[in-house]
This record gives C-alpha cells, structure tokens and sequence, in this order.
C-alpha cells in the first residue's frame, strides 16, 4: 500500500494516539476527498486498528495484518454503495449489526468502513443509529464522506466528525514528483482542479481537451463555431473548468493571491478585464446550469451548448 502523504499524516497520528490512550470513539465520520487521499486515509486507519501489535502504523507482520493484506480478514467489513440506486441499503447494515454483535476472530479489533456515508437511506441510518449508541466492544465504525452536508445529521451527531487537511500547492508537487509524474505535473494538478492523487490519473488526452477548450474559448468570436465546439464537449467537465477561469479572475480583480491558477495567462488577462458585475453575473449562470445539470441529466444539449455560447461572448462584450 502507499504510504500515506505528509499532509494526512497529523490527522492519523493524533487519531493513533488517541486510541493509544483508549480514548477513540466508536463511531467517527472522516470527511476528504478521494482525490486528496481520502481513501489511502481510510485504508491506513483500517489497517492499524485492525494491526494486534500496532505502533506509529499497522505492524504488517502480525497474524491480522497478514490476513488483512491477503484481502480476508474476517472481522473487517466494508459497506460500499450499490444498486442502480448507487445508495447504502439497510439490508447491509442489518448485516453489519450481526457482525458487530459477534466475538472477533482474531481477538482484536472489529471494523466496518462505511464509504461514501452520504449515500446511506433513512432505513440503513436508523438501523445504524442503534450501533452507534450502544456500541459492542473492541468495534469501530468508520464512516467516509466527501460531502459532509449530505450526510443525515442523526448520524453527524452521534460520530466524531474528522476534517481531513487540504494539501498545499508545494505538497502536491512534491507529492506528484515522488510519484514519478515529471512531464508537466503543474497542467495535470490543473486538470484535476488541485487534487493531487487525481492529477496521478490524469492522461494525455485530458490535458489535451482542457488547453483546447481554453483556446477555443479565448480566440472565437463566431457564436455558430463556439456553440458547434461546445456541443462536441462534455459539458458538465466544461462548466466545471469554466467556474475555476472565472474564479481565477474575481480573486485577481480582488487582489487576492493565486499559487497556481489553472488557466492560461491569456484567457485570465481577458476575463481580469471584464466589468465585475458581468462575471459575477456570468459566474451564477454557470453555478445555476451545474446545479440544473446534477438534477437532470436529458436536458437538450444542443440549446445549452447555444446558450453557453451566446452568455460567454456577451459576457465579454462581443456579442
Ligand atoms: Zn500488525
């Protein structure tokens, strides 16, 4: 497994002491994003509470950590998201009730991940609720979100709740070199809107259609040839690079400070020299049509594409 990098490494060790002194609670609700390690997170904190003879990590040597690296430790369990539904059913968490109930095989620890918690129905949170107030012994209940406001506040209010830290620009670079990312590691960081073990996924192609939907964006003045590019495009990715550009250039125009922004110097001087109130305006366009798009997926995308077109040349006094 990867180990785990330099900016989760605060939360871990405290988590670590804290079980050390026999103070961690049963249940906790550890909030980060898979694209800033959330997962490696999780995996390193399964496997030292799993670990009988842990120190600052898992031991990796001791029975429970053998069986836990062979993929079948019988007191580990994870409940994942599932169904055309993609929700955590309450059949899974019943499961997981029995389980809890027992003695642990290997006279350690018991331990459930729960991941993407936010995608939990009201039945499978009652029936976790009951777990969480009357915990069994040796049994710890870890919880994963990346969207902690979607989680049912009966569950937030019985888990401890663990942020997990941001990594800076600097940490992510060093992540990516240690990686082995040298070709253009500051574009892939870009693409990934910051995220590090995402920029490690990042291909060509991806790097290629973001520069290409900056230069589009930045050089055409037809309404007709920017409408029929954006309609070739994955208009959700491109809302999304659209929000970072306009970010990019409020907070300039705000004077505020950018360690790297993921736009061309070109487009971000355009869009700096806009009237405020027009990329305010434009910004709220773009968060709206993300919005729309989450909640519906068959929206016409030839009239979005011609929408799109028509508010960004007007945004920038061209049409
Ligand atoms: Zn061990």
């Amino acid at each position: 497994m990867d180990n785990l990098p330099v900016w989760l490494k605060t939360s871990f060790d405290a988590i670590c002491q804290q079980y050390r002194q026999q103070k961690l609670p049963h249940g906790m609700l550890i909030v980060g994003h898979k694209g800033d390690g959330a997962g490696l997170f999780m995996q390193h904190l399964v496997n030292y509470l799993l670990c009988l003879n842990p120190s600052s990590t898992a031991c990796g040597h001791c029975k429970s950590c053998q069986l836990q690296q062979s993929g079948h430790h019988p007191d580990y369990l994870v409940i994942e998201p599932e169904g055309k539904s993609m929700t955590i059913k309450v059949d899974a968490i019943r499961g997981m009730n029995k389980k809890v109930s027992e003695t642990a095989q290997q006279g350690g620890n018991k331990v459930v991940y729960i991941e993407s918690a936010q995608k939990m129905n009201a039945n499978a949170a009652n029936a976790l609720l009951k777990v969480l107030e009357e915990p069994t012994q040796n049994t710890f209940i870890l919880l994963e979100t990346d969207q902690l406001g979607q989680t049912l506040p009966t569950i937030r209010s019985r888990c401890r709740i663990v942020q997990l830290d941001k990594p800076s620009i600097e940490q992510s670079l060093d992540y990516l070199a240690t990686k082995g990312l040298a070709s253009d590691p500051y574009s892939a960081l870009s693409v990934a809107f910051l995220r590090p073990l995402e920029a490690l996924t990042i291909e060509k192609e991806q790097l290629d259609r973001w520069y290409e939907a900056e230069s589009k964006f930045l050089s055409n003045q037809s309404f007709t040839e920017l409408s029929q590019y954006i309609f070739t495009t994955n208009i959700d990715d491109l809302y999304r690079q659209i929000l970072v550009w306009v970010d990019s250039a409020v907070r300039l125009q705000q004077n505020a400070k950018i360690e790297l922004a993921p736009v061309s110097e070109g487009l971000l001087k355009s869009l700096q020299s806009q009237n405020s109130v027009s990329l305010f305006r434009f910004r709220d366009y773009i968060v709206e049509k993300m919005t729309a798009m989450k909640r519906q997926s068959n929206l016409n995308a030839q009239l979005l594409a011609e929408d799109l077109a028509s508010r960004w040349l007007e945004m920038r006094g061209i049409q």
